[in-house]
């Protein structure tokens, strides 16, 4: 099985006073660099004017544009997380139908507020995926939040077959635990037989999830918007030099970087046109 390598779109090190034409340019060299390193799927969120995260359906099409010119064949998850806004605000870039979106399906804590998803939302975001064919990566921030996946597949309210992020490490929700990440796999797996995984760590997690991801068989996601240092001392100077440390470790275990061909094929995504 191939390792795709996710790359997480989010600039922490982004100058908040940077106008939105240079923001936006600025994040497509970075998904361009990541492309290069090894990613083949970008999660990406957008900003407004003043910084501040947005769900402008308008700015997420100019990104979603840019990224297929400049890394074509490259895979586009936008994100519906809360952070952005909320209620079906979230939602409001789904027909532009990106490849995925990012679907949370149950509320947890974060670190400083509660992460909320209430289940007619969750439906909702669910069902706008279906109508325009965005496959949903679920963001599994708990155990109940896999479940609840496997739930909403067995009874149509997610079709296909479920790809799942595990995410640890996050203040206030589930930390990095092998023992409970592994019961995640063995759950995901007893609950969803073909389901795929991928796992992220938020901070000092990251690199030991990556870790874990790739020496267990699944995916992995990197990037700025979980973690911006590269080691205990140093800030990552780009979303690429995170990328090629999870490469890296694809090379220690034997696991062969999937090209955004092998990983459209993994997760039965079309090829787009022109690409
Ligand atoms: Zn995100």
């Amino acid at each position: 099985m191939h390792h795709l390598c996710g790359h997480h779109g989010f600039f922490a090190n982004q100058r908040k006073q940077s106008g939105s034409a240079h923001q936006h340019s600025e994040q497509i060299e970075s998904t361009q660099e990541s492309f290069e390193a090894g990613a083949s799927i970008v999660h990406a969120h957008v900003r407004d004017d003043e910084g501040k995260p947005t769900s402008d359906p308008e700015r997420f099409a100019r990104l979603k544009e840019g990224i297929e010119k400049f890394c074509s064949g490259m895979i586009v998850q936008l994100s519906t997380g809360g952070r952005s806004g909320a209620g079906k605000i979230r939602g409001g870039m789904l027909p532009l139908r990106p490849d995925m979106a990012s679907l949370s399906v149950g509320s947890n804590n974060f670190p400083t507020r509660v992460y909320e998803n209430p289940p007619d939302l969750v439906d909702w975001l669910a069902s706008e995926m279906l109508t325009y064919n965005v496959k949903p990566e679920i963001e599994a921030f708990d155990l109940s939040h896999i479940v609840q996946a496997c739930a909403m597949q067995k009874d149509g309210r997610l079709k296909g077959s479920l790809y799942v992020q595990f995410v640890m490490g996050v203040k206030n929700a589930m930390p990095a635990d092998e023992k409970i990440f592994d019961f995640y796999i063995e759950t995901l797996k007893r609950l969803s037989p073909g389901a795929q995984w991928c796992a992220a760590g938020i901070g000092p997690a990251q690199i030991i999830i990556n870790e874990w991801a790739i020496a267990k068989g699944g995916h992995t996601r990197t990037g700025m918007e979980d973690n911006v240092k590269i080691d205990r001392n140093t800030l990552a100077p780009s979303n690429a030099s995170l990328v090629r440390r999870a490469v890296e470790l694809c090379e220690k275990y034997n696991r062969p970087v999937a090209t955004w061909q092998q990983a459209r094929e993994t997760l039965m995504l079309a090829y787009p046109s022109g690409a």
